[in-house]
């Protein structure tokens, strides 16, 4: 099985990160490790060249632009303010296991103080084309982050070339915003956010996802579990490990109808297909 977005490479696993690499390993798993800005990404290629079975994706996550800080579950970190270097991340890409820039995109989920969401969104924008401007010299796919910003990313990826390759991670969106990322050549990510239940006072977001798996086309479809956040039902409350993907699949098995065996397959094409992990 393969975790297209996973960052084992974070400060959480820094005293058992073998365990778990060892684990994944055992598991005859594929992860994609992915960077969220220079030392996470330089982290994600260290990580990929002692592993065979681990590549990396390098880039800046939007949070990273401002000085934020930001309360995730058992992780609250205050985040750097970094601008993308292009020529740093050109010479990290340059290594054969890199296999996409990001995690990158437009957030509005985690906005900083003293700022506009102008100000937000025009400093997001500017460093989200950079990466994509690296990507399209490296001939990589984008890994793609959007909270609370679907609108914004369409209208900022169809001022690209299409079709765009690369996928949207962690979708939540519904259908409508759906069907516009796959027009646009995009894949679909999917978390251990699919195992979730309907929360009783808003169920309507999770119904709208469950509709998105149940509709995706088998070929552009791809799973994750975005660790060390979202772990899947199952496990909900511990730190997430990328071997508990299985739990994803198996979701996305019961949705549409499938066998484990054939979502493992479907997904393992697709992300194969994607990423190219056999550079
Ligand atoms: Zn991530």
């Amino acid at each position: 099985m393969i975790d297209t977005h996973c960052h084992v490479q974070f400060n959480t696993y820094k005293d058992d990160a073998e365990i778990v690499m060892k684990k994944c390993q055992d598991a005859g798993m594929i992860l994609n490790i992915v960077g969220s800005q220079q030392t996470t990404s330089a982290r994600a290629v260290e990580y990929a060249q002692k592993y065979d079975f681990a590549f990396a994706t390098i880039g800046i996550h939007p949070v990273h632009l401002f000085p934020t800080f930001v309360d995730e579950a058992e992780s609250g970190f205050q985040s750097r303010q970094e601008t993308f270097d292009y020529e740093y991340y050109k010479k990290l890409a340059q290594n054969k296991k890199v296999v996409a820039i990001g995690e990158c995109g437009l957030e509005f989920f985690h906005l900083p103080e003293g700022f506009t969401k102008e100000e937000v969104l025009a400093k997001q924008t500017e460093t989200f084309l950079l990466q994509h401007k690296l990507a399209t010299e490296m001939n990589l796919p984008l890994v793609i982050h959007v909270r609370d910003a679907h609108q914004e990313m369409i209208d900022l990826l169809k001022t690209l070339p299409a079709p765009i390759k690369g996928v949207i991670h962690c979708y939540t969106g519904d259908w409508t915003y759906g069907q516009q990322y796959l027009a646009l050549g995009l894949n679909l990510g999917f978390t251990g956010v699919v195992t979730f239940a309907p929360k009783k006072t808003n169920p309507q977001p999770q119904l709208d996802l469950l509709e998105v798996v149940k509709n995706v086309p088998l070929d552009r479809m791809v799973i994750e579990t975005d660790s060390p956040y979202l772990a899947p039902q199952a496990y909900r409350g511990q730190r997430c490990e990328p071997w508990m993907v299985v739990e994803v699949a198996k979701k996305i098995a019961e949705i549409k109808n499938l066998g484990l065996e054939e979502v493992d397959k479907l997904t393992t094409e697709n992300a194969t297909r994607l990423f190219g992990f056999n550079r």
